[in-house]
């Protein structure tokens, strides 16, 4: 089993990290609130101070954090970030759904500390961490990978080669912008159809027998009927990794439909509706009563 250190406990981290205790790699966990890494210690887990303390001496180093700007504190911070502490050999890989400008940027400072660096988000949400049913979608060497897979299977139940540095990160944005797309086009039918007269649930289950609509799309159509929205993927997060997908592209325009999914997650934010799932977005179209 490796020594691993694990920096980032939030919803996600925290179940990643619970299953490589369970697996019974040698975990340091690290969180900005170091409240949240309580319950990792009583699972068996060592609780580092800083980014930094928690790599020393390991050989994979995994981040699960919020967004560019997270990340970017984590690995670079002068007195504390975990680049710098860093052991020749280390494999790093963030796990985080980031931009593919930042992830190409550190992937090269783990080079010239002659480190490896994956990229290596996931595909799922709490329900799928929780299972051990995430998907990782990796960008770096082959050698990388191999070496980062056992590990990585141990908190996901598969792994793909995506490319070289930041093409992992790439394939998530374009995983999560198909979705956003479909989940905002998903909201504006169902409150058209309910406008109409039309019962909403039978829009759903006819669409959702179709070939065209999604096994994803299906559920969140499902869950919009629902009426109630608890958080798994929420809309902020939603709404920062479609703003990750349009800075993929080199134009404004080469990505109209990218964009307008974002200006609808942003105006949910606006609204009050940022910390819903996704599926929270239909409320921009409810009229009052329905
Ligand atoms: P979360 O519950 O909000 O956790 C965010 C984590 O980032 C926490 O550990 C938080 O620390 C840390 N963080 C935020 N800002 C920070 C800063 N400035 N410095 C240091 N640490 C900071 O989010 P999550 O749902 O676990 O998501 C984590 C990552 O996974 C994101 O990149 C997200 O896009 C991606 N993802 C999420 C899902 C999903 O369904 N939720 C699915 C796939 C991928 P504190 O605890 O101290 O705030």
């Amino acid at each position: 089993m490796a020594k691993i250190a694990f920096l980032g406990l939030g919803a996600m981290g925290t179940r990643m990290a619970r299953n490589l205790i369970a697996a019974g790699h040698d975990l340091t966990v690290w969180n900005r609130d170091p409240q949240k890494a309580d319950a990792l210690r009583e699972a068996g887990a060592d609780v580092a101070r800083t980014p930094r303390a928690a790599v020393a001496d390991s050989e994979f180093v995994l981040s699960m954090l919020r967004d560019d700007i997270a990340s970017r504190q984590v690995w670079l911070d002068a007195e504390d970030g975990a680049l710098g502490g860093l052991r020749e050999g280390t494999v790093a890989v963030e796990c985080s759904t980031l931009s593919v400008d930042w992830v190409e940027e550190l992937a090269e400072l783990c080079r010239r500390r002659n480190t490896i660096f994956l990229d290596a988000p996931v595909v799922g949400s709490r329900p799928q961490a929780e299972a051990r049913q995430l998907i990782f979608l990796a960008g770096g060497a082959t050698e990388a990978v191999s070496r980062a897979e056992a590990v990585l299977l141990h908190m996901g139940a598969s792994v793909h080669h995506a490319g070289p540095n930041g093409a992992g990160a790439a394939a998530k944005l374009a995983v999560n912008t198909l979705f956003g797309i479909q989940v905002a086009v998903l909201a504006e039918l169902i409150e058209a159809v309910r406008y109409r007269g039309f019962d909403p649930a039978r829009l759903v289950e006819l669409v959702s027998a179709t070939p065209v609509c999604s096994p994803a799309a299906k559920a969140a159509a499902g869950a919009m009927l629902l009426n109630a929205f608890p958080a798994m993927f929420p809309i902020e997060i939603v709404e920062k990794d479609l703003g990750y997908a349009l800075s993929i592209a080199e134009k404004d325009e080469s990505t109209p439909l990218a964009s307008a999914a974002r200006n609808v997650f942003a105006r949910a934010i606006n609204e009050g509706y940022g910390a819903d799932n996704i599926t929270g977005v239909v409320q921009l179209y409810r009229l009052p009563g329905s």
